[in-house]
């Protein structure tokens, strides 16, 4: 057995745990052992049966004199045991487990944790957890139990019964990847002895230690990772050099219909610099929706163009691909650059022309770019590793400028993004207007509809109505779109009788998403049922209404990016959150949406509320997969990222991490 050892070839585990045990993201046996405990169980009081207190939480040890299954008044069966030490006596009770009968023998040694209550005139102990005491250590009772995620059909005690002989096994081969001046400098424990204490440590010191040295691998890993990548990308030669032609884009810049903001400004600057060197850029532009990012990559694109080169804009959706298209035309095509849209539902030929915008099709299509000389990622997240490798030729690099939407605070995106420039567009153009927020609790909504009602009810303003995704996936599940569904033609026939609305999902035919949005975006609609699918920007003037329902499930960053679709024109905007389901918490969380319209600060908030998955809308996109420790821990990242420079400077000398780097499951955000 080794760490890759799959883990239906365990002992007692078999195909139908292992298919179990898939749920929770375990698979082979590293992942049993990086399935940490979220928390421990005290059962570390040992006391003398005569000693035990009623209330205490306590562990016996003795010898079982009796055991037997008894039925109460009520028909119910109840298990009783009777237990002895030198000191005396104690009952347990357990409640409809009639198979501990069977498990449970008589003269047996056991060990019992549990609480000690009255029970009529006797002390006993409810409900312990037992352990049958064959070694001196325990694993379930009598010390700090670990308390894991668990599953259907995967309980904290199934577990720890199969970590424990795992650990035991596995840890004497497990070579440390750290450096070992590393570890001594920051004072940590080795990779072995930190895996069998968070699991079964002696106390909760113990399992602080453990978790310190295990948190500073995440971050460490996640950094070193993206230096290398970033050495790697240094080492790339550039496809195309470009020319800078100032007068050019001073008269792009000229007719646009307005004035760069600073913020665009100080970005098209960086990116310019970027361009014209010897080696292909790397850059992530961060800008709030509405910031204005699409400009700024068509200045790049038309540079590109000037140089006899095409440029490639990936957007995660055919919605988003089709709205980039039309603005690069409405951009571009006075200055002569021919662009291309080329989605699932709409093929063409790549190499005629300048600037190829589409989809993941983009990526199928690779080969008909003939010069491609800048690729353009929107909303990268939304993009597998290997798609954007795809897209990104080998040898020769195009340079790259990826683009979001996602606040994705600082700290995280020198620590997920190290090796990216980080270019940031943090102002609005000006005479944006504050979109109105309110958190609308469930007894309200039949006002709010009547609201609606009147704000869309012959005016030319609109209203997004938003159906949560049902599922806490990162792509539209079937139930999603159902329930989407069924709510547009319950509203329609119910509620909105008297006016027109359309539904829109990510399902929907190419052509058929572009009739709904065109209708929409000619006001031949009065409101867009939709999954959050809009959440990337759509852009339409005219929208001035967004109403989010199960507004508790989401993120406040997103819920952020979704308000982003109205208040785009001059007309005063609001927002609605429908919630589903109160507590303080909830509540505190959203009314945040109602006093700020930063979105940084949103995601800011949210980190520290919720963690970071939830700025992404997902956990289980598996590209943030920290377990212990946070993106919010300033100090661990910069003491990680000192160390990751460290290593980098000598990674020949540590064969062992190089493995451990080139296996890790870092792989997931890697870049290129
Ligand atoms: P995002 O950053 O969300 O992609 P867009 O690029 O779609 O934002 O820009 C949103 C809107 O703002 C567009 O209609 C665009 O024409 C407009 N816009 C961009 N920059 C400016 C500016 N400096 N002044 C005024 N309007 C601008
Ligand atoms: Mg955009």
């Amino acid at each position: 057995m080794n760490l890759s050892t799959p883990i239906e070839k365990l002992f007692m585990v078999g195909p139908t745990y292992a298919r179990r045990l898939k749920k929770l993201g375990i698979e082979t046996v590293e992942d049993l052992l990086y399935h940490f405990p979220f928390r421990y169980i005290d059962y570390s009081l040992v006391s003398p049966i005569r000693r035990v207190q009623p209330g205490e939480t306590v562990t016996i040890k003795g010898e079982v004199l009796s055991i037997k299954n008894e039925y109460t008044s009520r028909g119910k069966k109840i298990q009783k045991g009777k237990i002895a030490d030198q000191s005396g006596e104690i009952e347990a009770v357990w409640f409809n487990q009639p198979f501990l009968v069977k498990t449970i023998r008589l003269g047996e040694k056991i060990s019992l944790s549990g609480k000690a209550d009255w029970f009529g005139r006797k002390i006993v102990l409810v409900s312990p957890e037992y352990e049958i005491q064959k070694e001196q250590k325990t694993i379930h009772t009598g010390r700090l139990v670990p308390v894991y995620h668990e599953t259907y059909g995967v309980s904290s005690k199934w577990l720890r019964s199969r970590i424990a002989p795992v650990l035991k096994q596995a840890l004497p081969k497990i070579k440390d990847f750290l450096p070992s001046g590393i570890k001594k400098k920051q004072g940590l424990i080795s990779l072995s002895e930190a895996l069998g204490q968070i699991h079964f440590p002696k106390n909760q010191k113990e399992a602080k230690i453990a978790r310190d040295r295990l948190a500073f691998d995440e971050l460490f890993l996640i950094q070193l990772a993206a230096l290398k990548r970033k050495k790697h990308w240094q080492k790339k030669t550039l496809a195309y050099k470009f020319f800078i032609d100032q007068e050019k884009i001073l008269g792009f810049l000229s007719q646009l219909p307005f004035e760069l903001t600073q913020a665009q400004k100080r970005v098209v600057r960086q990116i310019l610099s970027d361009i014209k060197k010897n080696h292909p850029m790397n850059r992530l532009l961060e800008g709030d929706v509405g910031s204005g990012k699409t400009v700024v990559a068509a200045i790049a694109m038309y540079v590109a163009y000037l140089n006899g080169t095409q440029s490639a804009l990936m957007a995660p959706t055919e919605i988003l691909a089709l709205q980039h298209y039309r603005t690069l035309e409405q951009l571009l095509k006075p200055l002569g650059v021919k662009t291309e849209l080329l989605t699932g539902s709409k093929r063409g030929k790549a190499s005629k022309f300048d600037i190829i915008v589409g989809t993941h099709a983009l990526i199928h299509q690779r080969a008909s770019f003939s010069k491609l000389g800048l690729a353009v990622i929107d909303e990268q997240h939304r993009f597998g590793v290997e798609q954007r490798a795809k897209l990104i030729q080998k040898g020769k690099a195009p340079h790259i400028l990826t683009m979001t939407a996602t606040p994705i605070p600082r700290t995280i995106a020198l620590t997920l993004y190290g090796d990216l420039d980080l270019s940031v567009i943090d102002e609005m153009p000006p005479g944006r207007q504050k979109v109105k927020t309110w958190v609308v609790p469930p007894q309200k909504r039949d006002n709010a509809y009547q609201w609606i009602h009147s704000q869309v009810k012959r005016t030319p303003n609109q209203a997004f109505i938003i159906c949560p995704l049902i599922e806490e996936s990162t792509h539209e599940t079937l139930r999603s779109i159902k329930a989407a569904t069924s709510e547009y033609e319950h509203l329609q026939k119910k509620v909105f009788a008297d006016l027109k609305l359309g539904l829109l999902h990510g399902r929907m035919k190419g052509k058929e998403k572009d009739r709904v949005l065109t209708a929409f975006r000619k006001g031949k609609l009065d409101i867009l049922v939709s999954t959050p699918v809009v959440e990337v920007g759509i852009d339409v003037p005219t929208a001035t209404v967004m109403m989010i329902e199960g507004a508790q499930r989401f993120g406040l960053a997103q819920l952020h990016q979704l308000r982003g679709r109205v208040g785009r024109g001059g007309e005063q905007s609001y927002c609605l959150l429908f919630i589903s389901e109160k507590g303080q918490k909830t509540l505190r969380r959203l009314k945040a949406m109602e006093k700020t319209n930063i979105g940084m600060e949103l995601a800011e908030l949210d980190l520290k509320i919720r963690g970071p998955g939830e700025i992404y809308g997902t956990r289980q996109h598996g590209f943030i997969d920290l377990r212990l420790a946070s993106f919010s821990d300033i100090k661990l990242i910069e003491k990680t990222k000192k160390s990751a420079e460290e290593a980098m400077g000598k990674l020949t000398q540590y064969p062992i991490l190089r493995q451990k780097l080139k296996s890790h499951t870092i792989k997931a955000i890697e870049p290129n």
